[in-house]
């Protein structure tokens, strides 16, 4: 954990986010400020800047953040299309430096983003 890391602190329950989903290695929550009517952060707890950062042993745990987004748009009925983001960096418009994946859904989402 990296104490001043904001979803370091989401992610150790010390800020009593509600969670939508938990494991023993991820949490998903809604995003403070959603821009579609589906809108939830999926992170994992272990503190990972952004996927650039991403090492070779994460592998499992990246794996269980997919499930966890699979079974997140089950719950969430998204049976019409959701779409994943992960903005990485300064041009992928990152603002939180701890890895987490938007999950989007519950209307029909524009492409390409700008
Ligand atoms: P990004 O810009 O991809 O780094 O996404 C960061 C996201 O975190 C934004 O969509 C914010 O609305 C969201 N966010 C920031 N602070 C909080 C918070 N305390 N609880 C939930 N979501 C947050
Ligand atoms: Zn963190």
């Amino acid at each position: 954990m990296s104490s001043d890391c904001l979803f370091c602190k989401i992610a150790s329950g010390a800020l009593s986010t509600e969670f939508l989903l938990e494991t023993d290695h991820v949490v998903a929550f809604h995003d403070l400020n959603p821009v579609a009517p589906t809108h939830i952060l999926v992170i994992p707890k272990k503190h990972i800047a952004s996927l650039a950062d991403v090492q070779v042993q994460d592998r499992e745990l990246m794996g269980e953040i997919m499930l966890a987004i699979r079974d997140l748009a089950k719950n969430q009925a998204l049976d019409e299309g959701f779409r994943v983001v992960a903005n990485t960096g300064t041009d992928g418009g990152q603002s939180v430096f701890h890895l987490h994946f938007h999950l989007l859904g519950g209307r029909s989402l524009q492409w390409p983003p700008g």
